[in-house]
């Protein structure tokens, strides 16, 4: 959680506007993040949140503005980008593990592939990671043989074996069965705790009471909040936050 008030953005997003053909899906987003902070980012389906996150991850494009990583500018492409990428954590809705590799194995590839680690010293690292998030007897399976929580709970080991500065979750619990959904929450409350810096999309409002510093309220590719929990869920300024509370409370 915030430590420093003084010290510079981890995340800085100045001026990003993207379209996909006339729809104008990032709309002069003004986002800063500080290193240890945890913001939420909530809002109705379709708002932009994803591309968001996609953007901040250089998986999309972004027309114009600027996206800083802890100082530093993404470049488009080539070596200096898959580096300054792993900088990023990133977990998804869907999984997304390598079916065919073992739970262990889709830890280490990264580590092994673009930071250049023995497989001795991944598999070390590895299972430590996957020991902090409960799985770690599981570490000889396939994913296919692990409930969706558990694979989940891989999907942030494996982001987290590449040390990234700053995890970014796009609605992680969203595909699960309610009764995992906890599991892979508290491993990110523990994250929070532990000081990770993290943007969480998601609708787990107790999650967002707990562990966030702040909530950004995103409509139609604006920001159009940005509070703490407690002063977002009990005070919505707009009327769009409000209405948006009040289908999901
Ligand atoms: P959210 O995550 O908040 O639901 P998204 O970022 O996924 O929103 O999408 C925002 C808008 O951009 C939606 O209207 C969606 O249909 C559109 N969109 C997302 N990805 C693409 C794409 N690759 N091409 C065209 N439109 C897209
Ligand atoms: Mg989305």
């Amino acid at each position: 959680m915030t430590s420093e008030a003084a010290a510079p953005a981890l995340v800085e997003l100045t001026a990003v506007n993207k379209h996909y053909g006339s729809l104008h899906v990032l709309q002069d987003i003004n986002l800063q993040v500080k290193r240890g902070e945890v913001v939420v980012v909530i809002g109705p389906s379709g708002s932009g949140k994803s591309t968001l996150c996609r953007a901040i991850n250089r998986l999309e494009t972004i027309d114009d503005g600027e996206i800083r990583i802890d100082g530093k500018k993404l470049p488009a492409e080539g070596k200096e980008l898959a580096r300054l990428r792993a900088d990023v954590g990133m977990v998804f809705q869907s999984f997304n593990l390598f079916a065919h590799k073992t739970i262990l194995e889709n830890v280490t590839l990264g580590p092994i592939k673009v930071k250049g680690l023995s497989k001795a010293e991944a598999d070390r690292q590895a299972m430590e990671l996957l020991e902090r998030v409960g799985v770690g007897h599981q570490a000889q399976k396939l994913p296919a043989q692990l409930s969706g929580g558990q694979q989940q709970r891989v999907a942030i080991a494996r982001a987290l074996a590449m040390k990234p500065k700053v995890m970014l979750f796009d609605e992680p619990t969203s595909a699960l069965d309610p009764e995992m959904i906890n599991e892979v929450l508290d491993v990110m409350v523990g994250l929070a705790k532990d000081g990770m810096t993290m943007i969480v999309v998601t609708h787990e409002m107790g999650f967002a009471r707990k562990a966030a510093d702040r909530v950004v309220f995103m409509s139609d590719g604006q920001i159009i909040e940005d509070s703490q929990p407690e002063e977002f869920f009990t005070h919505p300024k707009s009327e769009r936050a409000k209405d948006f509370l009040s289908k999901i409370l």
